[in-house]
């Protein structure tokens, strides 16, 4: 087994990334990383700075001068911005609506991939995100790709208590020019719009268990 394993989640808004790949890393004591917090932080960032989202050299130039770390803390992987972690202030409707803009500049992406990838010092991982197997950890065997129909997707945000229009977001991060949100080559693509939680983690542990020991 190639040493540290990356599990790749990726998939459309609301399709259940997060929740499965923290049920995941847990199973197997993995690290886990969430990268659309990565993109909200920086989203969340530009709005602090009053940046403008939607002029690109702007948003390159605030990725370039931005001071961030990465921490581990309880197993999960932390982008701290001026040595603060925005946990709360990155899931509001403003900053889901920034956060396209933002993620489809390439130097915006180039600095996530480099920074990502420097999460391997952590240990084993699971990530979760858009363009995971495609373009940050494309090596890994190991992925995963989540969908679900729009109206469960839209359910599942508003029971968070967030209301978003997940398709014109979905369209954007499958439309932009570089590393676009799409299936990535042999991984495996579930749809869990009939499915919980417990079932769709289920149906990733086992199958990854499966192949992490015919990999040893
Ligand atoms: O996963 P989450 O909904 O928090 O991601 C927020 C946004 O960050 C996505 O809509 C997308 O624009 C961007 N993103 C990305 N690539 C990733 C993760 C997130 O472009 N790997």
């Amino acid at each position: 087994m190639k040493s540290p394993v990356v599990i790749a989640i990726d998939g459309t808004s609301a399709s259940g990334k997060s929740t499965n790949a923290k049920l995941v890393a847990r199973a197997l004591g993995f690290i886990y990383v969430d990268t659309g917090a990565m993109y909200r932080t920086l989203a969340w960032h530009c709005l602090q700075k009053r940046v403008d989202v939607q002029d690109p050299k702007a948003v390159a130039a605030a990725c370039r001068k931005w001071k961030t770390s990465l921490r581990c803390v309880d197993n999960q992987v932390r982008l701290h911005t001026d040595g603060y972690f925005p946990e709360k202030e990155i899931r509001t409707g403003e900053v889901s609506a920034a956060v396209p803009h933002v993620a489809a500049v390439p130097k915006v992406r180039e600095w996530m991939k480099k920074t990502q990838r420097e999460c391997i010092r952590f240990g084993n991982l699971v990530m979760e995100g858009r363009d995971i197997g495609t373009n940050v950890f494309p090596e890994t065997d190991f992925k995963y790709y989540l969908d679900a129909r729009l109206e469960e997707r839209s359910r599942r945000r508003a029971a968070e208590g967030v209301r978003e229009n997940l398709a014109a977001r979905d369209q954007r991060d499958s439309q932009r020019a570089v590393a676009p949100l799409m299936i990535a080559l042999g991984a495996h693509v579930i749809n869990n719009s009939e499915m919980t939680a417990e079932q769709t983690s289920s149906a990733i542990i086992a199958d990854l268990r499966q192949r992490l020991a015919a990999s040893k």
